[in-house]
Parts: structure tokens; C-alpha cells; sequence
């Protein structure tokens, strides 16, 4: 376990945009460390899941050994923070998903995947984010998926009104952490010092 103040955050580097998840984790008080073997992510107080292509990094972690490995520590309660593809991966259940897709699981929440359409590469939009203070966050999302359904123990932090309904695309339970939308592109730091936060509470 690592200086409080400054906790080390895994980020896993298997596929998807790692460089942009690290510099805005240092911005936000955290050190960081690319994952993709079971030995480091052995080092790491808690760990992003960044946005890519859930299939491949499925396959990926798979390859590496990772899975087991990283079943058994989101089980333990390492804070978790999925943005995108990381949030399909946290799922329980994926609507939408490849027919040998599997997630991390650990999140009681059904995503859709491609939730927006699939003609729609990306969208964007101000977003006020529970928990996160000084006014509305930029929320890019690309290829996003959305939450169609929550358990009883998950807080929705934020939602975007779609095909009638209201969608949540900013979901915690307990030390996991999911957007659908990518904060890591904007330069604004302020969801990853959330959950920065989360990890320094969680110590
Ligand atoms: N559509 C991608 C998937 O299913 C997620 C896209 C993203 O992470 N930007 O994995």
C-alpha cells in the first residue's frame, strides 16, 4: 500500500487510450502504472479500466493471465473506475455484446453496448455529475454504451434523457466506478479526482 495522499492507480494497457487515463490521474494527486501482467497489478491500490473495444480487451486480459487475477481483486474491493469499454467490462450483463464476450463483472448493472446507435460514432453534451462540484462536465461520448438497468445497490451519479427514457451513464457501487463517456479527452480532471478520492477513502 502506497503513501495515502498519493495512492498508485493501475491502468490497464492491454488495448484502449491508456496515455490520456495516466496523465489525467497525476493531474488528479495519483501516480500511475501501466498493468498488463497479474505482477503488477499486484502493486497497484486500484485500477482504470480505460475506453477501447471491450471484446478485444476481453480477449486480451484473457490472454495475459489477467482475468482470474483481476476477478479476485475487484472481489477484494480495489476501487475500480471504468470509462466506456471499462464500464462494459464492469457490467454483470451486456445487452448487445459479442455472442463469446465476457465481462470482469463486479457492477449490478445491465449496459447495452453501442448504446447510442451504431451509425453514431460520437455525441456530446454538458453533464452535471453528482459528487462532482463546480458546474456540469463535458461529456464526449464515442461508440458509448449506456445503463439499462441497476440494482438495488447502484447510485446513479448522472443521466441522459434517449429514445424516451431516461439512461444512466454515471454509475457507483461502493468502490466501483463507471462512466460511459470518456472525461480523459476533455483536460477537465474532475471525475478522476473523484475517484482518486475514492481511493484514498477506501485505504
Ligand atoms: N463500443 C466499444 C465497445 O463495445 C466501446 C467504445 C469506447 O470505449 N469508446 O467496447
Amino acid at each position: 500500500m502506497s503513501d495515502l495522499s498519493r495512492p498508485v492507480i493501475g491502468v490497464l494497457a492491454v488495448q484502449g487510450d491508456v496515455r490520456e487515463h495516466r496523465a489525467a490521474l497525476e493531474e488528479a494527486g495519483a501516480a500511475t502504472l501501466p498493468v498488463r501482467r497479474p505482477e503488477e497489478l499486484a502493486t497497484v491500490d486500484a485500477l482504470v479500466l480505460p475506453g477501447g473495444e471491450s471484446t478485444t480487451i476481453d480477449k486480451l486480459t484473457r490472454t495475459f493471465g489477467l482475468r482470474a487475477p483481476l476477478r479476485s481483486r475487484i472481489a477484494d474491493g480495489m476501487p475500480v473506475y471504468g470509462s466506456c469499454a471499462g464500464m462494459i467490462l464492469l457490467a454483470d450483463r451486456i445487452l448487445d455484446g459479442h455472442p463469446d464476450q465476457q465481462t470482469l463483472g463486479g457492477l449490478d448493472i445491465t449496459v447495452r453496448r453501442n448504446a447510442f446507435g451504431r451509425q453514431v460514432d460520437s455525441y456530446e453534451t454538458d453533464l452535471q455529475v453528482r459528487g462532482v462540484e463546480g458546474g456540469p462536465v463535458r461529456a464526449v461520448f464515442i461508440r458509448a454504451p449506456w445503463v439499462e438497468q441497476a440494482g438495488p445497490g447502484v447510485e446513479v451519479l448522472a443521466s441522459i434523457e434517449a429514445k424516451g427514457e431516461s439512461r444512466p451513464v454515471v454509475v457507483r457501487q461502493g468502490h466501483l466506478l463507471a462512466t460511459s463517456f470518456h472525461p480523459e479527452v476533455t483536460g477537465d480532471h474532475r471525475v478522476h479526482a473523484l475517484f482518486v478520492e475514492m481511493v484514498r477513502r477506501a485505504a
